[in-house]
């Protein structure tokens, strides 16, 4: 049974851009398709095992495209071993030599990505594009501000016209040999410069866009960057693909372009949303420790739902009532509540516990079933905890009002 509740949450889809669409061995990007989400591995690509591994732990986390370096011969010779075993399409990262974009394409890639800043001769450019286009395999022309041609960097400085102007380049030569199946990325690690250069670009092309903000850095400095320019562009309805570039376990890129994605509304929520309050003067437990139990112990079971950890039972289950689940402390127990509804009050100690069966309850049961199993006694209980704190600690635990006083009186 799927979830009741969250069926009428349906996606909040922006105006995304019109583009042309690509097929990247299965997984269509622009034209509307789902936004998707890219990683890249980290192992060397001829080691097959490791990198296959790191293959099923991106796809796992939501990685629905994978990048894989071909730096070497041996690599694409990896890749040829790889490409039958993913259970996601393959793009095959080419710097320089393009005779390995051509080895890529033999080993059977579902994408190449060149960088045109540093494999620059035409000839070369034009004879894996005519590959490319045999095999009606997609190319990404991957601009990075990091490898400019050195020629457009002179003429425009590190500029978004320079970055723009890269891509435009690529895609004359590509043009000249009929390819167009083509995607386009223009990063940089500076998110002001990314973001006009997409913007830029975004008004010149209709090819679908992979956006990413380069060389981010590692968590969590690296996935507000990577937020603040992918979002940016996504609400603006620019972007077909994303990638976060971090200096992490890629499973985290994985992780955060799909967290993204979701909290944005622009995918279903297929993974766990753990919302947490701030805790304040009224906190009547250690809202962190209880919180990052509960992240331990549900993202385990990679359960769709979002759940609420909430310091305290008189404001808790209100500020966290569109949560699915939710558990507020109070009085050493805890209140659970289903949308707002309180439907058991457990002993604090158990709160983790509880919270996980009640999780398990509304993927199985939808949250019309988890509401119809609450305990009766459960509100009135949870109504008298309210009512004692609210003695105990007065209506105004954190002083606010002697602060509201002391502003007017200035
Ligand atoms: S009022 Fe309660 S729920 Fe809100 S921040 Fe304070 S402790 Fe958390």
């Amino acid at each position: 049974m799927g979830l009741a509740g969250s069926s009428d949450r349906l996606l909040k889809m922006f105006e995304r851009r019109a583009t042309r669409r690509v097929d990247v061995g299965g997984v269509p990007v622009g034209a509307g398709a789902p936004i998707s989400v890219q990683s890249m591995t980290t192992t060397k690509t001829a080691d097959v095992d490791a990198t296959l591994e790191q293959i099923y732990a991106l796809a796992a986390a939501g990685a629905e495209i994978v990048r894989c370096t071909c730096n070497e011969l041996e690599a694409a010779e990896g890749l040829a071993r790889i490409v039958p075993r993913s259970p996601v399409p393959l793009v095959a990262d080419v710097h320089f030599q393009h005779r390995l974009a051509l080895a890529a394409l033999d080993a059977g890639v579902a994408c190449l990505r060149l960088n045109p800043g540093n494999i620059r001769k035409a000839e070369h450019i034009k004879v894996v594009a005519s590959e490319a286009r045999d095999r009606q395999v997609p190319i990404r022309i991957g601009v990075n501000a990091g490898s400019l041609d050195p020629d457009i960097e002179h003429k425009h400085g590190l500029t978004a016209t320079a970055l723009v102007e890269s891509a435009k380049r690529e895609l004359g030569y590509f043009e000249q040999v009929g390819f167009e199946d083509v995607k386009i990325s223009v990063k940089a690690s500076d998110v002001r410069l990314m973001v006009d250069a997409y913007r830029l670009l975004a008004d010149v092309v209709d090819f679908p866009l992979h956006l990413g903000v380069t060389e981010a850095g590692p968590p969590p400095g690296g996935i507000l960057k990577a937020t603040a320019g992918i979002a940016t562009l996504l609400n603006e309805g620019i972007g077909d693909t994303i990638r976060y570039s971090l200096t992490a376990d890629p499973v985290e890129e994985a992780r955060a372009g799909r967290q993204l994605l979701e909290a944005l509304g622009l995918r279903e929520r297929s993974t766990l949303d753990l919302i947490a309050c701030p805790s304040c003067g009224r906190a009547e437990v250690d809202v962190i420790a209880v919180a990052s139990r509960a992240q331990e112990v549900l993202s385990e079971l990679s359960l769709p739902i979002q759940v609420a950890v909430m310091g305290c039972v008189v404001n808790g289950p209100g500020e966290a009532k569109g949560a699915d689940l939710g558990i507020a402390a109070g009085r050493k127990r805890g209140h659970l509540f289903v949308r707002g509804q309180v439907v058991k009050v457990v002993p604090e100690d158990e709160m983790v516990d509880s919270l996980l069966e009640w999780a398990q309850k509304i993927v199985s049961e939808g949250i019309e079933g988890a509401l119809a199993a609450a305990d009766h006694s459960a509100e009135a209980e949870a109504e008298a905890d309210r009512t004692a704190l609210i003695e105990i600690q007065g209506e105004d635990v954190n002083h606010s009002e002697q602060v509201v006083e002391m502003i007017r009186k200035r």
